[in-house]
């Protein structure tokens, strides 16, 4: 049993500035960190940190080993990430100013050149989950045989895009979007959508699970906590949540461990680094 996740891969370069740069100025940083981030990434860690059997199906350009190291470290598997000669990880430079108002450029690199016979190897069984974002290419097909073979398929439709949630939404089980993200999916399509499950999470005011089959919502409020940095949050509470269903957890458990967990990481500074381990979790909890 194990939790697939394909997902990007980014690493973050965050400048944080007094103001940010107009077309054609030129200013000094004051200070430069780099991260693990893109979705993907970001959900591995967080699902691997809750204790699930990980394994991240991915591309990186060549060079950037600290990368598999740290996915390593959280213990997610990284043989299925593909290594390619002539592309660049994928990156975000994201610029930061006194405010804490962002300019982020996103270049999607080999997460978007991903090896079409990337996923062709993977044999899904009932037992497993697939889980996606909208940042990598071969998500169509990958999800039509992961569901075909009877896997659960949780897609994270972000950073959104209808054509896409359009092309995968009848492979989908579970689908989880933010409320802005939802609000975009129901105007395009309706309430009424393919799917056995709805998540939606909305920030501070917690998040919800609607189960289409029983009609069922369930209500889950965040946890009261001095956010310092919400990058993401969503990310932590969908990995999370994956992480709590392929361990057997009912719905109420697994959005109750995924709240805490995202909690947790809105007070630490960064995305996939920020990512809570189950201990952390379950010492918030009690
Ligand atoms: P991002 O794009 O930043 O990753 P998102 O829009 O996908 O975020 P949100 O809905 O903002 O996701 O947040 C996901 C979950 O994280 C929420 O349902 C909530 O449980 C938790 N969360 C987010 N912000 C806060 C906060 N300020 N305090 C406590 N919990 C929070």
């Amino acid at each position: 049993m194990a939790i697939y996740n394909l997902g990007s891969i980014n690493i973050d370069h965050v400048y944080r500035l007094s103001a940010l740069p107009r077309p054609g100025e030129t200013l000094h940083a004051q200070s430069y960190t780099q991260g693990l981030g893109g979705k993907g990434a970001n959900q591995s860690v967080a699902a691997a940190r809750a204790g699930a059997n990980v394994v991240h199906l991915g591309a990186m350009g060549m060079g950037d080993d600290w990368v598999l190291g740290r996915l390593a470290a959280a213990g997610v598997q990284t043989s299925a990430i593909a290594r390619l000669p002539d592309i660049a990880t994928g990156h975000a430079i994201i610029l930061v100013d006194a405010t804490g108002e962002n300019s982020i450029v996103l270049y999607g690199g080999a997460n978007l050149a991903l090896p079409t016979d990337l996923t062709n190897r993977i044999e899904f069984g009932p037992d497993d989950f697939l889980l996606m974002q909208n940042e990598t290419s071969l998500q169509a097909e990958t999800a039509a045989r992961a569901r075909e073979a009877g896997a659960r398929v949780i897609y994270s439709a972000a950073p959104f895009s209808i054509a896409a949630l359009r092309e995968v939404l009848s492979h989908v089980s579970i689908l989880a979007v933010n409320d802005v993200e939802a609000r975009d999916t129901f105007a395009a399509l309706g309430e009424d959508l393919p799917v056995d499950g709805l998540l939606i999470t909305r920030g501070a005011d917690g998040a919800e699970f609607r189960d289409k089959r029983s009609g069922r919502i369930w209500r889950q409020p965040a946890y009261t906590v001095q956010a310092v940095d919400t990058t993401g949050a969503g990310d932590c509470f969908t990995g999370w949540f994956t992480a709590g269903l392929s361990r057997g957890e009912d719905i109420p458990s697994a959005l109750r461990h995924a709240a805490a967990a995202a909690a947790l990481q809105v007070t630490r500074k960064g995305a996939g680094d920020a990512m809570p381990d189950r201990d952390e979790v379950l010492t918030f909890l009690n």
